[in-house]
């Protein structure tokens, strides 16, 4: 009886909590060729793994959910990395444009609530992308939030029935930067404006001194999370090679 790669990826997973951030990428890329990506919303971790993947290969295949809210200084770096690294970002959308979203439920969802404006401009098209997918790329590290603590170098992600690899789960903020100044990365300008962590402009502010990183996500609401990493019950896992 052959396992699902549930069980394949449970099996290899504590080997994996040993791999550097390189060994990660490439026994991503050498196991599911074009059928992995890195996503990415282009904060400084996604860029350390965008320049390390473009060392190993300059094919790799890189996505983001563009929710059409996000910062210009945001799209002026996707610009950019374009350009620096050669690559065409894969730009994923809602399936509603701002104006129907406001048509259908009405102005600033973002507002009243939250969760229901990220399940429409991020969950959903996310879920859309992946099922072209066996395997994503995500930059989450371990401290940046109680629902990531838990998160595994490799593993099977139930919520989305893939394969997600954490590369620098283990990283503290001082190694991401120090990556990005030691290979000269660039990276979004508002890190430098007091924003370490940067979303769509309605529901992200600068953070004061000795504020959380995250305390400028979603001023006003106890929301930590755009449901892009949370973890829910699995539907049934697919079968791939491993
Ligand atoms: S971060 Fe805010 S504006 Fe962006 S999708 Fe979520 S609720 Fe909507």
């Amino acid at each position: 009886m052959s396992l699902s790669t549930e069980d394949r990826i449970a099996a290899v997973q504590p080997a994996a909590e040993a791999w550097t951030p390189q060994h990660a990428l490439a026994w991503a890329f050498e196991t599911f060729g074009n059928r992995v990506a890195i996503s990415s919303a282009f904060g400084a971790e996604g860029m350390v793994l965008i320049d390390m993947a473009s060392r190993m290969r300059r094919d790799f295949r890189l996505f983001t959910i563009d929710t059409e809210f996000l910062f210009p200084e945001t799209y002026n770096l996707m610009d950019r990395i374009e350009e620096k690294y050669g690559i065409s970002i894969e730009r994923v959308y809602s399936v509603l444009s701002p104006e129907e979203q406001e048509r259908i439920h009405g102005a600033a969802l973002w507002s009243r609530d939250p969760d229901r404006c990220c399940n429409l401009r991020k969950v959903e098209p996310l879920r859309r992308k992946l099922r072209e997918l066996e395997a994503w790329i995500t930059s989450i590290r371990r401290e940046q939030t109680i629902a990531r603590a838990q998160a595994h170098k490799l593993e099977w992600d139930a919520k989305f029935g893939l394969v997600k690899i954490n590369p620098i789960a283990h990283w503290t903020s001082k190694q991401v930067w120090r990556y990005i100044h030691d290979h000269r990365v660039p990276y979004n300008p508002l890190h430098d404006r007091s924003f370490p962590s940067i979303g769509c402009t309605h529901c992200t502010r600068a953070v004061g001194a000795g504020e959380d990183a995250r305390a400028g996500r979603w001023p006003g609401f106890a929301k930590t999370e755009c449901g892009l990493h949370a973890i829910e019950p699995a539907p049934a896992s697919s079968e791939v090679e491993l």
